[in-house]
């Protein structure tokens, strides 16, 4: 049997670290399986769409690798893929619900329905609405919701992930399957779908597995085989056990790429939020990925989001990226992460600042804060420097004298390189009896104003002599 799976996400723009995982998990598999994968745009509620929330989803998607069979873009025999355009689909299945008796039209106004809410409420009694079923329903025309006429019973079913669960009939009720305007409803749209796409995994947030009692009830009255149901956990957020939402720190997919996460790293970090493949095993490509990837190692509680180790993994895929693919790949990967003040520098340079500084990033955009002294002249900062954890100890006099022994000595240097500079450094070391703490402390600061900079030979030798002597000269003379 060919597995197909889906992606179902609504377009209503911001796109949250938990909906992307729910569209790895389903091209995982289908991968995985030479299945496919169908990209259906549940854009049924029109309240909520946002316009360019779709390009959005199919950017992010792209971004990640993540490629889809069937769905916008790509097309296929099972179109259109776009809930709003298939109307009709869903009322010819509507149809047969009213004419099997299982679906009935509902003129009761809001405000009635409230009504037998409040009245429920004060009797303290939980709210059914097939208590309240008209008892002469008109014909159904547009303009009137539809509804599913429940029959109460009890159901069990198999989740692949949640295991066995079963229900009792206080949770079935008439839900609503064609609004008033004429749109289906997710509960309806999304079972139709599934049914006429041959979905055969169908993977979603763990967040409808209450309702999955009135869905099989309407595949039951339709007398449609359903797929395999794999709820995913939820995401959890950093402190205590709610469910990970915009206030706890999360950055939408948009901003974290904007950010200068890799799309390696993020496709590695959301599939091993709430999944193992039982090894210690952290990085993990694509390819790596699509052939560990099992759903009965998808763990079954919530998974707890933790920025700080999604920001390891990306400072790994940057390292990762660099030793197997080298400088030029990892710079291309960089274009939009420099600073204001290099737009004007050569790519070899860039790349030369890039090769040094590689393996401190976390993200891309740490470029612009801790290289843009390699591009313009810093500030200079004595209080900064006097202040210095390493310099406090010694007097202002003898950081100057300390930095024009070094001016002198550097000036001397033949050739200025990366080596050249190395064993200078170590003779001025001896020749002064600093520690490298300090003297290196000095230099580094000197030249950077930053809190943090590469090797001191490497960021000289890119610095180059000119630029790095007259730095060096500058502080010299404002101590
Ligand atoms: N459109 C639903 C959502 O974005 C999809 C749920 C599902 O995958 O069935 O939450």
């Amino acid at each position: 049997m060919e597995i197909i799976t889906r992606f179902a996400p609504s377009p209503t723009g911001y796109i949250h670290i938990g909906n992307v995982r729910s569209a790895i998990y389903p091209y995982l598999l289908a991968r995985q399986n030479n299945g496919k994968l169908i990209l259906r745009i549940e854009d049924t509620d029109r309240a909520r769409y946002v316009e360019g929330a779709t390009e959005l989803i199919e950017d992010t998607l792209k971004w990640l690798g993540i490629d889809w069979d069937e769905g916008p873009i790509v097309g296929g025999p099972n179109g259109p893929y776009f809930q709003s355009e298939r109307k009709d689909i869903y009322h010819t299945w509507a149809r047969k619900l009213i004419e099997s008796g299982r679906a009935y039209a509902d003129p009761t106004s809001p405000e009635k329905i409230d009504e037998y809410r409040k009245e429920c409420n004060d009797k303290k009694i939980p709210f059914l609405y097939r208590n309240y079923r008209p008892e002469n329903p008109p014909e159904w025309q547009p303009g009137i919701p539809l509804r599913f006429k429940a029959e109460p019973k009890e159901y069990s079913w198999h989740d692949e992930v949640m295991g066995d669960i079963q229900t009792g009939p206080e949770v079935l009720d008439d839900i609503i399957l064609i609004k008033k305007d004429g749109y289906p409803t997710y509960n309806f749209a999304h079972i139709v779908d599934d049914y006429e796409m041959g979905v055969t995994h169908l993977m979603r947030g763990v967040e409808y597995l209450s309702s999955t009692p009135n869905y099989l009830a309407i595949y039951e009255a339709l007398n449609l085989d359903r797929p395999k149901i794999i709820s995913l956990p939820h995401i959890l957020a950093p402190n205590g056990n709610k469910k990970l939402g915009k206030r706890d720190g999360a950055k939408s997919v948009t901003e974290y790429r904007e950010d200068g996460i890799l799309p390696e790293a993020m496709l590695n970090y959301l599939a091993c939020l709430g999944w193992n493949d039982g090894t210690e095993q952290e990085i993990y490509t694509k390819e790596e990925l699509i052939k560990s990837f099992s759903i009965e190692r998808i763990q079954n509680s919530g998974a707890r989001y933790d920025e700080t180790k999604l920001l390891w993994m990306n400072g790994q895929w940057i390292r990762r990226i660099f030793d197997e693919q080298g400088i030029d790949a990892l710079y291309e990967r960089t274009l939009g992460f420099w600073p204001e003040n290099a737009k004007d520098a050569t790519d070899e340079y860039k790349k030369k600042v890039l090769s040094i500084i590689y393996d401190r990033l976390k993200t891309l955009s740490d470029l612009r804060e801790m290289t843009a002294y390699f591009f313009s002249d810093p500030k200079i900062d004595i209080d900064m420097l006097v202040n210095n954890k390493f310099l406090k100890k010694l007097a202002e006099s003898e950081l100057e004298s300390l930095l024009k022994t070094s001016i002198s000595k550097l000036s001397n240097l033949k050739t200025w390189d990366a080596d050249n500079l190395q064993s200078t450094l170590n003779e001025l070391l001896k020749s002064t009896g600093k520690k490298p703490a300090e003297l290196f402390s000095l230099i580094r600061i000197a030249v950077s104003f930053a809190p943090f900079s590469p090797a001191l030979h490497l960021t000289l030798d890119v610095l180059g002599r000119e630029v790095s002597l007259a730095r060096l000269n500058a502080v010299a003379s404002a101590i």
